[in-house]
C-alpha cells in the first residue's frame, strides 16, 4: 500500500467513527418518533437557538410574542417578526423542518454504516422527500459538510441522547467502530 493510499484510508476509518458517534446520540425511538411533526420540531430548534427563551435577532429583546396562526414571533420591543429558522440554513427552505431533521438523520445513519452510496443517491433522496433531483443533490451536500461540525444547529436539534459508550485509551480505531456499532 503506497503512503498516500494509506492515508486516505486512515482518514475514511477516521471519518467513518465521526459519523458513527454522531448516529449513536440520535434518538433511541429515531427522529421521526421524537419529532412526530413541524410544531415539534419547531418547539425543538427554539429550545436549541434560544436556551434562556426566544430572543428577537433585531435588537436583541426577550420580550416576544408569538403570531400562532403564522408561526411568527414578533418583538414586542421593536416590532420585529421573525420565524424560528430566520438566520439558519433552513430558513426560506422549500423544504419542511421536519423533512431537514430527517434527511439529517438519514445522512447520518447512512454515514455511520457505509450505505451512502445506497441510501443517498440524488434520485433516491429526491423520490423519499418528494423534492426536485437538484435540491435533493444540494441538500445532501450541505448535510454531508455541515453535520459534522460540532457546534451545528440542525446535529444539535436532533442528536439528543449522550453517547451510551466511552472510549477506552489505546482502543484502536477499527475496534471503537465495533464497540460504537454494537452500542445500544
Ligand atoms: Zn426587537
Amino acid at each position: 500500500m503506497s503512503r498516500k493510499r494509506r492515508k486516505e484510508r486512515v482518514f475514511d476509518v477516521e471519518a467513518r467513527i465521526d459519523w458513527m458517534e454522531i448516529y449513536r446520540t440520535l434518538p433511541i425511538g429515531g427522529v421521526r418518533q421524537a419529532f412526530p411533526d413541524t410544531a415539534s420540531c419547531q418547539r425543538r430548534l427554539a429550545d436549541v437557538r434560544w436556551p434562556s427563551g426566544v430572543t428577537c435577532p433585531s435588537c436583541g429583546d426577550r420580550n416576544i410574542g408569538l403570531i400562532e396562526s403564522r408561526s411568527l414571533y414578533q418583538c414586542r420591543q421593536c416590532r420585529t417578526q421573525f420565524s424560528v429558522t430566520a438566520g439558519t440554513t433552513m430558513h426560506r427552505s422549500r423544504l419542511d423542518l421536519r423533512t431537514w431533521f430527517i434527511a439529517a438523520s438519514d445522512v447520518i445513519t447512512a454515514y455511520a454504516k457505509g450505505l451512502e452510496e445506497e441510501n443517498l443517491t440524488g434520485h433516491g433522496l429526491a423520490h423519499r422527500y418528494e423534492i426536485s433531483y437538484v435540491a435533493a443533490h444540494r441538500l445532501k451536500t450541505a448535510l454531508v459538510k455541515d453535520l459534522r461540525q460540532p457546534g451545528n444547529l440542525l446535529r444539535a436539534c436532533i442528536c439528543t441522547e449522550e453517547l451510551p459508550v466511552s472510549r477506552e485509551p489505546n482502543l484502536a480505531p477499527e475496534d471503537w467502530y465495533a464497540v460504537l456499532w454494537a452500542a445500544k
